[in-house]
């Protein structure tokens, strides 16, 4: 049966899964959300004997439609290929009682590129498909991960075009150079002297600008967006859950059929969404564990059924977590709804306008299959030294966050359901903080504390870092906040 979808605060109109991905967000600001949630057709004993890049097209293909056997196979092709490091993709191991999903072992060492590696695929493919001929400029404003994610995938990809922004001093050195030596002859990044909000709202002014579109028209060009909220981001991600329960099954560690829980380091909601969406496709999950740092407006949600924005904003150790809006929040308030638009957008008014709403007491009972906690800076640095020193393995601060707060649940509910924790980054990328939780305070230089690591970690240092150590600088280009829209007129060759 054919999937639709309709946005969450819209009239119920119907777009294809290709039209929702070229467009990305709704034009009435909601998110894309499928009419129905498909269910696996093969019998997950099954899945035990596939490679990834099989199981990602048995989960696809129930996702997107409307896209041909033949044009999935293609763009699954393209982005899980020797770009990872180890033939498994996404390697699933037993670490003391509990299982790490690693999903860092893409080009840039952190868990978009699951998505973002097959992203450029899926949206070339869809502009294909509805006879668009004008070239895709992808625009991003990147506090660091997203960024490189997208560069890295869009390089080189034929009729597009990526041109990312980024906060000058406002990145890791390391983020920065993985940045500024990306190649590929559709590439641009630029540096914007101010900080992510400013680079961010300069992006959303571009998109926003009718002069600027009628140029990009006049040009054979039009604007995407390769932001967490497209379902061409969302969709490739319930793939490694169905993936993960799989592993189990096939080192016997469940039998087909039994219960696992995941614990998701959490952000945007991205993540953790898609783990969702792969237990109503049929993966029997007892619970998803959504694990936050001390921005734990999540945590504050699961429990109270209040969600409320109005606190400060904190730096962490783990910045890919630092967010207290998570934009897909609002696909899984839309499910406990009722799937009832009107609902979901008096909620989402609320937040813009008072910066909180409360779902009511039946609502909340639906939120059962989750569970919420948070790990605090002390915390998360405490459990990455102890899992080092009892099993000599070395998670990044992202998943040191997920493996504290397991811990938490572990010690409230006693639940011994097999568990898989699901590991974003690299500890590489992390080497500050993560040498700091181990060792103490570290002042070293950063390329000092990779060598550190490796000697410590026994993990070889991951060529993406090995690529940014001699790399040229192949982008040197620094604007003020109001030059944004100037850089990206004279980079894509428009008049005016
Ligand atoms: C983006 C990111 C997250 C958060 O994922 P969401 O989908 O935004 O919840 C967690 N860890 C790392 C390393 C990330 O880059």
């Amino acid at each position: 049966m054919e999937v639709f979808y309709k946005s969450t605060r819209g009239d119920g109109t119907l777009v294809t899964s290709s039209q929702a991905i070229l467009k990305g967000l709704a034009d009435d600001g909601g998110l894309f959300v499928p009419d129905h949630i498909p269910q696996l057709e093969i019998p997950l004993e099954h899945f035990a004997d596939m490679d990834y890049r099989q199981t990602a097209y048995e989960v696809m293909r129930l996702m997107l439609t409307d896209y041909t056997d033949d044009e999935l196979h293609a763009c699954i092709d393209h982005a899980y290929d020797a770009k990872f490091d180890c033939e498994e993709i996404a390697p699933v191991k037993k670490v003391g009682g509990v299982h790490f999903m690693e999903l860092f072992h893409g080009s840039t060492i952190a868990f978009k590129d699951m998505a973002l590696s097959i992203l450029p695929h899926l949206l070339t493919t869809a502009a294909r498909k509805n006879e668009i001929t004008d070239d895709i400029v992808i625009l991003t404003a990147t506090s660091g991960d997203t960024g490189k994610a997208a560069l890295a995938g869009f390089a080189d990809v034929p009729h597009t075009r990526i041109i990312v922004f980024y906060p000058k001093g406002g990145v890791s050195k390391i983020q920065e150079l993985q940045m500024v030596t990306q190649k590929g002859e559709n590439t641009f990044v630029v540096g914007v002297k101010g900080n992510f909000d400013d680079a961010q709202t300069g992006v959303k002014m571009m998109f926003n600008d009718s002069n600027l579109k009628q140029a990009l028209n006049d040009n054979g060009l039009r604007f995407s967006s390769a932001n967490s909220i497209n379902i061409g981001r969302l969709v490739p991600q319930i793939a490694y859950y169905v993936w993960a329960y799989s592993r189990l099954v096939k080192d016997r560690t469940i039998k087909a059929g039994d219960p696992i829980n995941f614990v998701v380091p959490t952000g945007n909601f991205g993540n953790i969404l898609a783990g969702y969406y792969a237990k109503r496709m049929g993966i029997p999950v007892n619970k998803m564990i959504c694990a936050s740092n001390d921005n734990k407006v999540l945590y504050d949600f699961f429990r109270t059924g209040t969600y409320d924005r109005n606190r400060d904003f904190i730096l962490t150790s783990s910045p890919s977590m630092d967010i207290l809006i998570s934009s897909n929040l609002e696909r899984l308030i839309y499910l406990i709804t009722g799937e009832k638009e009107v609902d979901c957008k008096a909620f989402m008014k609320e937040l813009s306008e008072k910066g909180s709403y409360t779902i009511t007491e039946s609502e909340k009972e639906l939120l059962a299959d989750f569970y919420g906690e948070y790990a605090s800076e002390e915390e998360n640095a405490q459990g990455i030294k102890e899992t080092f020193e009892q099993y000599g393995y070395v998670t990044d601060t992202h998943t040191g966050v997920a493996n504290c707060v397991y811990r938490k649940y572990l010690k409230e509910t006693g639940d011994q359901t097999p568990t898989v924790i699901v590991s974003t980054a690299s500890p590489y990328k992390f080497a500050r903080s993560v040498m700091s939780a181990i060792k103490g305070e570290q002042t070293a230089d950063d390329f000092v504390l990779i060598g550190q690591l490796e000697t410590l970690s026994g993990t070889p240092i991951p060529n993406a870092i090995k690529e940014i150590m001699d790399a040229k600088i192949l982008h040197d280009t620094v604007c003020e906040t109001g030059a944004m829209e100037s850089v990206v007129r004279k980079y894509l060759g428009l008049e005016g």
